[in-house]
């Protein structure tokens, strides 16, 4: 190449990786996937290094994230918030081993850390106490979002100690989170997120922090911005001291006394990857010694004395045969590849979301193509793109349908949704995943009326919506098929049993557009009786903390509808039970239970409750039931065939309980009427 060659190539180079960065960093919606963009990024860096004399100060190489929305204030960091430098071998590991040798004396202990996949976050404490949130924007210059963060439980907002510091660390969702939210955001026509990454970060850089509340947001604290002045002298210290200021630090980390004990630390969590319950795109290697991260020192972008190791891509290829499309409970349309089967990070995949008709149109999917896909937050399997080579030439762009797979009236796009819907409000298919969700176990949790079941009742006509499960009579479970005798008492008794349920369970079983099951419960807790709900206006109900207007408009607007009135009659004729039963801050009080205020972690298989059960359980008597095992847990139940969290509570001395210890708790636990 001679040396115009070379500038165009830089230059090219450089305009398709900001533009990718444009949409990962600002827009949230990245394009391509993480290992495309390092590939060309890796590209560049090779490029620049043989000709060091052409490479500009404003190449992407130079320069550290995106740039800054103009919704929020801009915050300048009193330390740079840097990248990191990227290693994709074991090769890499070993030279970056050696470089760090020749910069130093100081013998080599390295912090091996998770690389969360979220969003870099400061926190600055003045005190002890929280005063300001920022994003790393360009590294220099952040966004304040302060209000959004104060809405993240994990973020302490008084320190245990009176510390003046700038704390950093990763906003993050978790996976079960980033899914529900999917499929929240795909039911009501709207965008879904890439990944748990995206979803954070804009979740994030919201200008209304009531949304950012409900979006179950959690952090990961890492470092200490002015390692001078924080009085200790490794990162291993100063993460123990961050825990003991009180904020979470990740706990799956190991000191190292070698690059080969690294490397071996990270080939055992291949495996493990997938297991946890938020996503990690590598793994972050940092010199321990404070005085050796000194004198190794800092490029322009990142530190010279730590590096991120990056998981390979794992993607898969396979060929779309089909694509079916299905109603869901408020009519949009969502389209589902039918694959190959193909084996793809742990399972077989044979099935994926294609989301939208923009994504169908975006991608250009077509029937027998040949395809990668890959997971989205490690579990949900999506398609990244079509193998142009490889498509026939006689293949046709694919037709989109213009009518209801159900009840085949013409489907609308309507403006500002990608969604296309069934307008039909008496749509089979709506219906019956309406009652799907009633019977649901967040909503009223009725055993026994699966959807098999709930299809054969309303296609003989036996329930028309709801309110008529609560009338239904064993004469007629009895024409079903594979109904007996059992089975049927025991559907009645689960109906039955359904209507001592709290409101909030039936607010969320109604399946009102936008309100979710925390929703429901904040919605009901304040107003206590769904007569009060249904008088509420919109201003009352968006009162409530972390209720926004968009949940109070749809609430108000649902019970204006007439049909929704008889509704109601039928389930006060059904004698359901239609206050909130949960606690209040004065039930609380009156609670004697060794799991009040305890955070406690359930694991393996238990029998005498569901884990769903033992949670309310729990809860009702002023526990906490959290997913992961930290330091802030203080019991963890551990059924049978307990794995990962009971090792990790032991590891931790946190007291472990089994069942009968569990049960034994719960009976005896008072709670003064
Ligand atoms: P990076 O994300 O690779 O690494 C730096 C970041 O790691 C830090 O800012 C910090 O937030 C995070 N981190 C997580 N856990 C950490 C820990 N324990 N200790 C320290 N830091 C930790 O660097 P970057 O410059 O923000 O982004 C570059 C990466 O972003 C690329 O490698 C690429 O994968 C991705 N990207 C993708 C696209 C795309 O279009 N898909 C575009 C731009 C960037």
């Amino acid at each position: 190449m001679d040396k115009e060659q070379v500038k165009t190539e830089l230059l090219e180079r450089n305009q398709q990786l900001k533009k990718w960065a444009k949409e990962y960093y600002e827009l949230d919606t990245p394009t391509v996937e993480d290992s495309e963009y390092d590939q060309l990024y890796q590209q560049l860096v090779t490029l620049e290094e043989a000709h060091p004399e052409l490479v500009s100060s404003d190449s992407i190489t130079q320069k550290i994230g995106g740039q800054i929305s103009s919704g929020f204030t801009k915050v300048t960091h009193n330390i740079p918030m840097m990248s990191l430098g990227n290693a994709f071998n074991k090769e890499d590991l070993l030279s970056f081993d050696q470089r760090i040798k020749k910069l130093t004396d100081i013998t080599i202990e390295y912090m091996v850390e998770l690389k969360i996949d979220g969003l870099a976050i400061n926190l600055r404490y003045e005190d002890g106490q929280f005063v300001q949130g920022a994003t790393r924007g360009d590294g220099s210059v952040g966004e304040d979002i302060t209000q959004n963060l104060k809405t993240v439980k994990s973020i302490p907002m008084k320190l245990k100690e009176p510390l003046t510091v700038d704390v950093r660390g990763e906003c993050y969702m978790s996976k079960k989170s980033f899914i529900q939210l999917n499929e929240t955001r795909e039911q009501s026509g709207e965008n879904v997120f890439a990944n748990p990454r995206n979803a954070a970060a804009g979740s994030l850089r919201l200008l209304d922090s009531s949304i950012t509340a409900q979006r179950n947001l959690s952090t990961f604290i890492y470092s200490v911005a002015d390692t001078d002045n924080f009085m200790m002298s490794t990162q291993s210290d100063s993460l123990e001291k961050l825990d003991t200021l009180g904020f979470k630090t990740n706990q799956q980390r190991k000191l190292c006394q070698s690059i080969e004990e690294v490397w071996d630390y990270i080939e055992s969590f291949l495996d493990h990857r997938h297991e946890l319950d938020y996503e990690i795109d590598g793994i972050v290697i940092k010199v321990n010694d404070f005085n050796a991260q000194q004198e190794i020192g800092f490029t322009v972008k990142a530190p010279k004395w730590a590096i991120a190791y990056k998981f390979p891509a794992e993607e898969a290829e396979t060929v779309i045969r089909d694509i079916e499309w299905t109603v869901g409970r408020t009519g949009v349309v969502t389209p589902t590849a039918v694959m190959d089967p193909v084996q793809l990070a742990g399972s077989t995949v044979a099935r994926a979301s294609l989301h939208n008709v923009d994504l169908i149109k975006e991608k250009d999917i077509r029937l027998l193509d040949a395809v990668m896909i890959h997971k989205a937050g490690d579990i949900i399997p999506e398609v990244t793109r079509v193998l142009v080579d490889k498509r026939d030439p006689s293949s046709k762009p694919y037709e989109i349908p213009t009518h209801c797979p159900a009840c085949e009236s013409e489907l609308e796009r309507i403006e500002s949704e990608v969604a296309l819907r069934c307008m039909n409000p008496m749509c089979p298919a709506q219906i019956k995943e309406g009652l799907n969700h009633f019977v649901s176990r967040n909503a009223m949790n009725i055993d026994g009326l699966g959807p098999r079941v709930l299809e054969q009742m309303y296609d003989k006509g036996i329930i028309k919506n709801v309110a008529d499960l609560y009338f239904v009579t064993e004469e007629e479970l009895l024409t079903l098929d594979k109904i007996k005798e059992k089975s049927a008492n025991n559907i009645l008794s689960a109906i039955s049993n359904s209507k001592d349920n709290s409101l909030e369970k039936l607010i969320f079983g109604l399946g009102i557009q936008h309100v979710g099951a925390k929703a429901a419960k904040l919605i009901a807790e304040r107003f206590k009786y769904l007569d009060e709900i249904i008088k509420a206006s919109k201003e009352e109900i968006s009162a409530i903390d972390a209720i926004g207007p968009v949940i109070a408009d749809s609430l108000v607007k649902y019970f204006e509808n007439e049909e929704v009135h008889e509704l109601v009659s039928e389930l006060k004729r059904a004698e359901l039970n239609l206050a909130y039963l949960g606690q209040t801050a004065e039930d609380l009080n009156q609670i004697e239970s060794p799991f009040k205020d305890k955070v406690v972690v359930l694991t393996g298989k238990l029998t005498h409750f569901s884990r769903n059960e033992a949670k309310e359980k729990i809860e009702a008597l002023g526990g906490k039931v959290t997913g992961s095992v930290s330091k802030k847990t203080d019991i963890v139940v551990a059924g049978e065939e307990a794995g990962s969290k009971f090792e990790k509570a032991e590891k931790l001395e946190i007291t472990v309980w089994n069942e009968i210890q569990m049960v034994d708790a719960i009976e005896n636990s008072t709670k003064v009427e």
